[in-house]
Parts: C-alpha cells; sequence; structure tokens
C-alpha cells in the first residue's frame, strides 16, 4: 500500500493559557495545554486530522462509546531534558499498545507514523508547556472511543482518536501501602487486562475505595482463578526483591505490558541484577517476609516511574518492608532511568526519542 501524506490542518489558539499555570506546583492531571489533536474514524478509514484548541466537545446522548465501553486510552510522557531538547520515551511503543488495545475492544488501529506525526507536531506547538525540571514532565493522553449513534450492542462504525496533554510533577509522594485483594478481580483470564480499556479501571474504583476506607493506598490484585498469584498494584506492574533477585509475574492476558516494567527489567540485567519473570503466590511473599528475604517491592508504570511499597495487607495483617531509605536496588533502577530520560548519561537503548 502506498503511503499517504499525512494533512494535519492547525488552528492555534490566539491567545495561551500557560501563565495560569503554577509549574513549581503542578498537580497530577489537572492542568491542560492550550492544543489537542483530533482525528475521526469513518467510512473505513481515519481522515479530518487536526490541532485545535483543548476545549470542551458536544456527543448525542446515543453515542456508543458512553454506553458500551469501546473506549481505550494510553499514557505517556515528554521529558526536557538537561539540555532543553523535549525527549519521548518509547513513543511507538504507546502506540503499538493502543492498536493492541484497539483489536481486542473491536476498534480500528490508527497507523504509529500517524500518531507520530501528529505527537511531533503538538508537542512543537505546545512546547512551553514542557516542564523544565528533572522532576516533572509533559504527560501526553491520546484516546480512541466510539461515536455511533446507535443503541445497538455491536462495534461502532465511527471512531474519534484525541491526544492532547499536560504538565505533571512528580506523582506520588508517600510510599504505597497495598492490601491483598482475594474477592474482587480486575482482569480476567480471557478478559481485556492486557488492554488499556476505559472498563477496566472503572470496575478498579469500587474495591480500591473499600480498601481505601481499611487504610491502604491501592489494591495488590491477584489472579481470578484461585486468588493466590500477585498480578499487578492498582494501575501499575509490580516487582519484588527477594533477597537479591528481582522477581516480577509475567505479563499476559490479565497483567498488562508495561513499557516501564520492560525497561526497569532491561536496566536491571544490564546492571548485573538476577531478574526472574514468573509467577509469584502471596504465600511465597508472605514466607520471604518472615524470614527477612523480602527486601524491596514497588509498582512500575509511566505516571509514577518507580512507587515503592512500604507495606503489604494481607488478611487484616500489615507485612512491613525495610525502610524506603534503604532500598538501593529500587533507588539505583529509578536513578538510571532518570538519568536516561533527562539525557543526564547516554541512552544506550535507543528509548529516546528527539521530538526537535
Ligand atoms: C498503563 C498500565 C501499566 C503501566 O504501563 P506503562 O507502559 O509502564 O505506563 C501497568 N498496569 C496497568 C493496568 C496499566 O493500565
Amino acid at each position: 500500500m502506498e503511503s499517504e501524506i499525512i494533512q494535519i490542518k492547525t488552528d492555534r489558539v490566539e491567545k495561551t493559557r500557560i501563565h495560569e499555570v503554577d509549574f513549581n506546583n503542578i498537580p497530577f492531571g489537572r492542568e491542560f495545554s492550550d492544543h489537542m489533536f483530533m482525528a475521526d474514524y469513518k467510512n473505513g478509514k481515519w481522515c479530518d486530522f487536526r490541532i485545535e484548541q483543548y476545549r470542551p466537545i458536544e456527543y448525542k446522548p446515543a453515542m456508543l462509546g458512553l454506553h458500551y465501553g469501546q473506549t481505550i486510552f494510553e499514557g505517556m510522557k515528554a521529558y526536557r531534558n538537561i539540555d532543553g531538547e523535549i525527549m519521548m520515551f518509547r513513543p511507538t511503543d504507546n502506540f503499538e499498545r493502543l492498536n493492541r488495545s484497539a483489536i481486542r475492544m473491536c476498534m480500528p488501529t490508527i497507523p504509529v507514523d500517524l500518531m507520530m506525526e501528529a505527537l511531533r507536531e503538538l508537542i512543537r506547538i505546545d512546547s512551553e508547556w514542557v516542564p523544565k525540571d528533572t522532576e516533572s514532565a509533559l504527560y501526553i493522553r491520546p484516546f480512541m472511543f466510539a461515536t455511533d449513534e446507535f443503541l445497538g450492542v455491536k462495534p461502532s462504525e465511527t471512531y474519534r482518536c484525541i491526544m492532547f496533554t499536560g504538565p505533571v510533577g512528580p506523582y506520588y509522594k508517600t510510599p504505597l501501602k497495598v492490601m491483598v485483594e482475594e474477592h474482587y478481580t480486575r482482569a480476567p483470564k480471557g478478559g481485556t487486562g492486557s488492554a488499556k480499556a476505559g472498563g477496566n479501571y472503572g470496575g478498579a474504583l469500587y474495591p480500591t475505595k473499600l480498601a481505601q476506607e481499611k487504610g491502604y493506598h491501592q489494591i495488590l490484585w491477584t489472579d481470578s482463578f484461585e486468588h493466590k498469584y500477585i498480578e499487578e498494584s492498582g494501575t501499575m506492574n509490580v516487582m519484588f526483591q527477594i533477597g537479591e533477585t528481582l522477581v516480577t509475574p509475567p505479563t499476559g492476558d490479565t497483567i498488562l505490558q508495561g513499557i516501564t516494567r520492560d525497561s526497569v527489567l532491561r536496566l536491571a540485567t544490564d546492571m548485573g541484577i538476577a531478574v526472574e519473570e514468573r509467577r509469584i503466590s502471596i504465600d511465597e511473599i508472605k514466607l520471604e517476609h518472615g524470614r527477612g528475604q523480602l527486601n524491596d517491592a514497588f509498582g512500575v508504570g509511566t505516571a509514577a516511574t518507580i512507587a515503592p511499597i512500604e507495606l503489604i495487607g494481607y488478611r487484616g495483617e500489615d507485612m512491613v518492608l525495610p525502610s524506603i531509605d534503604g532500598r538501593v536496588l529500587s533507588k539505583k533502577i529509578a536513578d538510571g532511568l532518570k538519568a536516561i530520560r533527562y539525557g543526564e548519561v547516554a541512552d544506550p537503548y535507543g528509548w529516546m526519542v528527539s521530538m526537535n
């Protein structure tokens, strides 16, 4: 197939809102840059590529996506490196995952090249919104939803893809208290857990609220069959340091293929740390904790990068982990990743993509 030249129609705002933002104290997910990218899918193809003001959009109440959950999203970040250049971290992996989510939800895929070009243009126009310190970044939210005005339960024939951005500061400020969940399930085998599909997150809110009422921040999800094996923590992949070994459950149907997870495993391996991808039972965690071998536990994902877990609640008892200050391994990996992202060291992996 011949590749078509992508025309993105751009309509810039007359007046920026950037002066309303306090870049020294950016709340997560509440500040949005001036512009957004939009594209529509109709008659079997993507069209009407445009960048315009970030603003309300209007839909009819019968819009399919609002009723039956054909909605997917991605989350990624742009960093301003120490030379002032704007860099993305593995952006094509996110767009490829968006397409895997699309396939699972019976939605159309969107060319990675198109999304990369749109992202480049969007970041070029809103470049001032990329924070200038090495604790912050520009969060990017691509998403897609069904737009047919129809109430039958069937795949929509029309869709919209939007990508907007917003500056973010450091994510989790406090170490996490997580609770092992033995009743509710995030993702059953054969379900949609490997897709970033809206319903997965909506379904997790209620059990998370119950855990929060008991004093925890997040749930440590277990498998849907036996509630015995650890899967993810909240909306992050999860890793443990048992003895000197870094252990994490393998991705699949029920565990999302995190890009941070993949990067951490790669970095750890190259740092000479022993890495194991295998199932981890809560019994094993309990045993190793009792033997003093559970040295570290943390969530990994784009928003937080590495979120240390300070305690794990299981059947009413709390397993307290070693103090956060003494966590050598996860700190070394977090620092290594940060140094690559902000250009403090060379990137030997080809992960960083210049947006200039
Ligand atoms: C997005 C997400 C992650 C982390 O993925 P990254 O690519 O590292 O951001 C992990 N688990 C779930 C359920 C997620 O939605």
